[in-house]
């Protein structure tokens, strides 16, 4: 089965060719990172634009990487939502044109299943599993009995972990996205600045990261006004690890007392190398029997393998969407 995926739904525009929702032939990323980092985030508008110059090319290119002919495949499968709905309508209308044009079925994707699929293309996913899911914006433990089905055990009551990432980076001075940078400052720094945790309340899954954000805040705030200097790696080394342990402690958790057979890491967040090793760390000690599947840094952040993978999927289920296929900017999971 020969799926080819096409992603638009924030940033940037991707379209892959993966084989049997496993393996991939193509994955083509066209970053706009570059034309957004100057606002400090991203433009909705600007990103619609660069979607409709790119998204051609982007689509060519993967076909032409596969080796794949459009007669080959057997379906198109593209991020109906949620995201920008601007940028999502570009990935919509070229995966219709296109189905349309080579009479293929058409699959629609939802971007969050995408991240979770990411996995498929690094092992065989085996039920039950947890998913945690950390990206710029969501951050959600997902609970799977099987394929397609999703159920959501705890969710973020206010910001996202990415969100949270790339604020508490404008404030400390650094470009968008900050989730990378301080990432790399964290491990240069020590985490010696006390900052909270939010567990919430007892046997909760949930999260919440704007309060350690506004604590962030609120100590530079205050450094500044006594004219001192904060040290920048010790800062985002102590936000990190506040971040990590919550969710690390909270994903271990939830998989004890849901007795899953795998875990999965998802989303852009994902990429991030100190919450990779204390995962790591932590199922090793306790869950040794559990297996712990994290995607390669190109295949957390955003990609059309992803969607190419979760539609392979919901093709071999016979689920097709039709040409009336719009995007949702809010399309729930569940
Ligand atoms: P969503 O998937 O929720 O719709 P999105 O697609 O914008 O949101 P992703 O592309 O999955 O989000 O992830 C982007 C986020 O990941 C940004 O917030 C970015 O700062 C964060 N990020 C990327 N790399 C790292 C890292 N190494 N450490 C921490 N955060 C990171
Ligand atoms: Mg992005
Ligand atoms: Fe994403």
């Amino acid at each position: 089965v020969y799926v080819l995926g096409i992603e638009t739904s924030c940033d940037e525009t991707a379209a892959a060719v993966v084989k049997n929702g496993k393996k991939i032939l193509s994955n083509v990323v066209a970053s706009q990172m570059e034309s957004h980092r100057r606002f400090g985030g991203v433009v909705p508008e600007i990103a619609s634009r660069h979607h409709v110059e790119q998204i051609t090319l982007v689509i060519e290119e993967a076909m032409r990487q596969s080796g794949v002919s459009f007669a080959d495949l057997d379906a198109v499968a593209v991020t109906a939502g949620p995201g920008l709905v601007g940028a999502l309508l570009v990935g919509v209308n070229a995966a219709k044109a296109l189905a349309f044009a080579h009479g293929l079925p058409l699959i629609g994707v939802h971007h969050i299943a995408g991240h979770i699929y990411a996995n498929q293309l690094v092992a065989e996913m085996k039920f039950p599993l947890l998913a945690l899911v950390v990206s710029g914006g969501h951050t959600e433990l997902v609970y799977m009995e099987g394929h397609e089905t999703f159920a959501v055990i705890g969710e973020t009551r206010d910001d996202a972990a990415g969100e949270a990432y790339d604020k508490v980076a404008r404030a400390l001075g650094l470009p968008y996205p900050g989730g990378p940078h301080i990432d790399r400052l964290a491990h240069e720094g020590e985490p010696v600045i006390d900052l909270p945790r939010a567990w919430l309340e007892e046997g909760s899954y949930d999260f919440s990261f704007s309060g350690l954000k506004s604590a962030v805040l609120n100590a530079l705030h205050n450094a500044k006004q006594r004219g001192e200097e904060i040290d920048v790696r010790q800062m985002a080394a102590s936000f990190q690890e506040s971040v990590v342990d919550v969710l690390v402690t909270k994903t271990v958790q939830a998989a004890k007392e849901y007795r899953v057979r795998q875990v999965l890491l998802a989303g852009g967040v994902a990429a991030n190398h100190g919450l990779r090793a204390a995962l790591q760390d932590k199922m090793k000690k306790e869950l040794p029997n559990v297996e712990l599947i994290i995607p390669p840094l190109s295949l957390c952040t955003d990609n059309a393998a992803m969607i190419a993978a979760a539609g392979t999927v919901l093709y071999q289920q016979g689920k097709r969407a039709d040409l009336a296929l719009n995007a949702n900017p809010s399309l729930p999971l569940v």
